[in-house]
């Protein structure tokens, strides 16, 4: 039985960069629904056909989509034996019933849900200001700001370009967190009568600083 941790917060608050060093760190494995998402666009599959107009809007993904992605990533091997941080998911009530459900068919448990909070004027920057590798299987994060890469728009990891996601503009980010708002945040109170809930604050500091407040809410 594996232990599987929840990254819940408002898009910008860190979940993707905070996810990358504590699976460096502990060695499970980061499961990101946003960047299966995103892979199944690239491969222009029939999934990331489907997905594509929402996901530029700013909108969910159908529970049923997202869910199943998550169902055969979670059955896998490596989960079993390392455990994984989901970062995205389950981001609606009927995807937290559904991880429930997926969590006892796969033998797997839940550790704790980490609740990342954050300043609403620093998340609307946040994700105007931040580039992404082009290269999927890298897929590093960097900030023209507050982590700007070595050279300028090339990544420090691999080299690769970097680029801005589409979905990274400010109309779109601040639909993003309306969605946020409407749909995600209701499990706070859901994992909080569950129990599972701890919560950190990101603040406007070096990944690494937000990465001891993580360490110690998960202690
Ligand atoms: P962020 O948390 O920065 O908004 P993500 O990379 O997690 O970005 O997600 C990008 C987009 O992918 C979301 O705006 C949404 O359209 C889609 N998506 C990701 N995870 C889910 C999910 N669990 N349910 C529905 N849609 C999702
Ligand atoms: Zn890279």
């Amino acid at each position: 039985m594996a232990d599987i941790y929840v990254f819940l917060g408002p898009p910008g608050a860190g979940k993707g960069t905070l996810g990358d060093l504590f699976c460096a760190e502990t060695g499970v494995i980061h499961v990101s629904t946003g960047q299966l998402l995103r892979d199944e666009m690239a491969k222009q599959s029939e999934i990331g056909k489907q997905v594509k107009d929402l996901i530029a809007k700013g909108e969910l993904i159908s529970d049923d989509v997202v869910a199943a992605m998550v169902s055969n990533r979670l059955a896998q091997k490596d989960i079993q034996s390392k455990g994984c941080l989901l970062d995205g998911f389950p981001r609606t009530t009927p995807q937290a019933d559904m991880l429930s459900r997926i969590l006892a068919e796969t033998n797997n448990r839940l550790a704790a849900v980490l609740l990342i909070e954050a300043d609403r004027d620093m998340l609307i920057s946040r994700l105007t200001s931040r580039r992404v590798c082009s290269n999927q299987a890298c897929g590093a994060i960097f900030n023209v700001n507050t982590q700007r890469p070595a050279k300028d728009g090339v990544c420090d990891r691999c080299g690769s370009k970097l680029v801005q996601r589409s979905d990274d503009s400010e109309s779109t980010a601040i639909e993003r967190l309306h969605v946020y708002d409407a749909q995600t945040a209701p499990l706070i109170a859901y994992y909080t009568a569950s129990g599972h809930l701890v919560r950190m604050q990101s603040r406007d500091v070096a990944p690494n600083e937000n990465y001891q407040a993580l360490k110690t809410a998960l202690a």
